[in-house]
């Protein structure tokens, strides 16, 4: 399957991930660290980051969907939370792709009220251009502009997720 020339390489994305995941593993080292990854789209970033994070952590996810209202407020819908403790624990929250920016700020504030000992946010992709509210992201893969993007676990209608690569959705050569 082949639907356009790759934005983001396979190559570029694995060198990246390695490392996002030394930073982490550097700034992690003696700490209770928990990994939450949003589902789905963050399923393959997170799988490869945390097999190259050097230091012991617990693995949970976050099931959530966002219904957007207007340009700056949305309803998020938590469908599953982590079942593992919170409370007291160093959390990285991982997720494929920062836009708007409703979603994780909804989700930050949830895991918040958890009282977590810290919180950190990892994303992906970041479309800052698209930013209606405010949330601190503390490591990013790679900026990219305002288009709509496939692959390595991003979807279009829940296609495309399986591709290595990060490439810009058209329709005519689907
Ligand atoms: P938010 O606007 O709340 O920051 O992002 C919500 C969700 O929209 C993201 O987690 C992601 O699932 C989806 N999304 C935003 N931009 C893109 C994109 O370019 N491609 C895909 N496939 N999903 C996106
Ligand atoms: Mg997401
Ligand atoms: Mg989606």
């Amino acid at each position: 399957m082949f639907i356009g020339t790759p934005l983001i390489s396979e190559d570029q994305i694995q060198k990246k991930v390695k490392e996002l995941a030394y930073k982490i593993s550097a700034d992690y080292a003696n700490k209770d660290l928990l990994v939450i990854g949003v589902l789905k789209g963050s399923f393959m970033f997170f799988s490869d980051l945390i097999r190259y994070i050097q230091t012991p952590l617990k693995v949970d996810f976050i099931i959530a969907s966002s219904y957007i209202k207007d340009s700056s407020s949305g309803e998020v819908k938590i469908h599953y939370f982590p079942r593992e403790e919170i409370q007291g624990k160093d959390v990285l929250l991982v997720d494929d792709i920062i836009d708007t920016g409703i979603s994780l700020k909804v989700i930050r504030e949830k895991i918040l009220s958890m009282n977590p000992s810290s919180l950190k946010i990892c994303v992906f992709l970041d479309k800052t251009e698209r930013r209606v509210v405010d949330v601190p992201v503390n490591y990013t893969g790679f900026k990219i502009p305002n288009k709509f993007v496939v692959g390595y676990g991003l979807d279009y209608h829940e296609m495309f997720r399986n591709l290595p690569y990060i490439t810009v959705f058209k329709k005519e050569v689907k």
